[in-house]
């Protein structure tokens, strides 16, 4: 009797998880745009038309991925269009396809004003807020043309006339990828626009190390090597490229400018301009720094302090459910995502240090439970 019992409770709660299951993957499956927004978009993009695609200043793998597929795709659709970024990006990251013909707003300011004002369509990639594109915000902010967002970071603005926002996504690469299946033309995907897509994908989640618990970005991926993705070539190209000063600076930052505190589940790690001038620095080289200090045991929140001319820049990352970009919310003046986020300080680097371990007791639960939480199984 007591074991007929026990089969039937153990056989309801095994369906009720596995309902659960099927119900939590097919929330990943089913297309997480508006129809009606995808239906007006869809319209908007009929007729061939002059578009510039924009992405983050200081763009990453995912700015650059995420933008020179879209632009790729649209110019596949016969639209004149042109990929416009602030600044320029990192060498690891300049053999993508396509990079060529990216206006960098920096160098070729005229030309991209001209570009912004003249086109009816305009894309905002891989960033929530118009200011994130700094140097041309206020060339972007007046442009006439049709503002649509494709962006995964939290709290996007309400200044974009369209807008395609998931948290609960990989990447914008992941995004352009839905967005393009969304409009029917996921045979457009070549093996171009597939490179393009898979270096967003990878970069964002730190080689399918974070942001990455979601059934549909493998299957994105799967499309990807598909359409002719060399997955361990991609990886080289961008992670095996170290300069031997690059490489020297990491094993300066780990032993000479690391600080981890414990109590805390803290590590930090800073460097002056002295010691990026001693080490030949290159923008890109301190890229995934930050993350070393994270990947010790018991740390739960890491930081990367940058001397720069006029401010301080901090990276922040964290493990579990410490949410670091609250952090640089409340006290830096950024945002980004629940675990990588950005943000800036105005003291000189001892006042930027000993304010943020000043901040950290504040925090200590969150910090401790975070640590806890990351370094065990969770229930199955
Ligand atoms: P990183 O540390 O790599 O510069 O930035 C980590 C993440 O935070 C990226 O997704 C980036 O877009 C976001 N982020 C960095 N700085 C800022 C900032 O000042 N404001 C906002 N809203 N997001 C930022
Ligand atoms: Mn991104």
């Amino acid at each position: 009797m007591y074991k007929l019992l026990r089969t039937g409770l153990l056989t309801i709660i095994s369906i009720f998880v596995f309902d659960k299951k099927k119900l939590f993957f097919n929330n990943y499956l089913l297309h997480k745009f508006n129809p009606d927004t995808l239906t007006k978009v869809k319209h908007l993009l009929t007729s061939p038309a002059e578009i510039v695609v924009t992405s983050h200043y200081n763009p990453d793998g995912d700015a650059l991925g995420s933008s020179l597929a879209l632009s790729r795709y649209l110019t596949k659709k016969g639209h004149s269009v042109t990929t416009i970024i602030p600044n320029d990006f990192p060498g690891f990251l300049q053999w993508m396809p396509g990079q060529k013909d990216i206006v960098v707003y920096f160098h070729k300011s005229k030309t991209a004003d001209e570009l912004l004002k003249n086109a009816k369509i305009i894309f905002s990639l891989d960033y929530n807020a118009i200011s994130r594109v700094n140097l041309f915000a206020d060339q972007l902010a007046k442009a006439k043309g049709v503002k649509i967002l494709i962006d995964h970071h939290l709290e996007p603005e309400k200044e974009f006339d369209f807008s395609f926002s998931v948290i609960k996504t990989s990447s914008t690469s992941e995004l352009v990828f839905d967005f393009i299946e969304a409009l029917d033309d996921a045979h457009l995907i070549d093996a171009e626009i597939a490179i393009n897509l898979y270096v967003g994908i990878m970069t964002d989640t730190g080689s399918f190390s974070f942001a990455c618990n979601y059934p549909r970005t493998y299957e994105v991926v799967a499309r990807l090597v598909e359409a002719g993705v060399d997955t361990e070539q991609v990886h080289r190209l961008v992670y095996d490229t170290y300069s031997e000063s690059r490489m020297r600076l990491l094993g300066f930052c780990l032993s000479e400018r690391m600080k981890v505190l414990p109590e805390h589940s803290t590590a930090y790690i800073w460097l002056t301009q002295e010691d990026l001038d001693k080490f030949d620095f290159n923008p890109g080289d301190t890229e995934g720094v930050v993350n070393y200090a994270l990947s010790i045991k018991g740390i739960s929140f890491a930081a990367l302090f940058t001397e720069k001319e006029d401010r301080i820049r901090i990276s922040f990352r964290s493990k579990g459910n410490f949410s670091v970009n609250n952090f640089a919310r409340d006290h830096y003046q950024g945002g980004g995502h629940r675990n990588a986020s950005g943000g800036d300080s105005f003291d000189k680097m001892p006042v930027t240090l000993s304010k943020f371990e000043a901040l950290l007791p504040r925090y200590q639960e969150g910090l401790l439970s975070a640590a806890q939480q990351s370094s065990r199984l969770n229930p199955l």
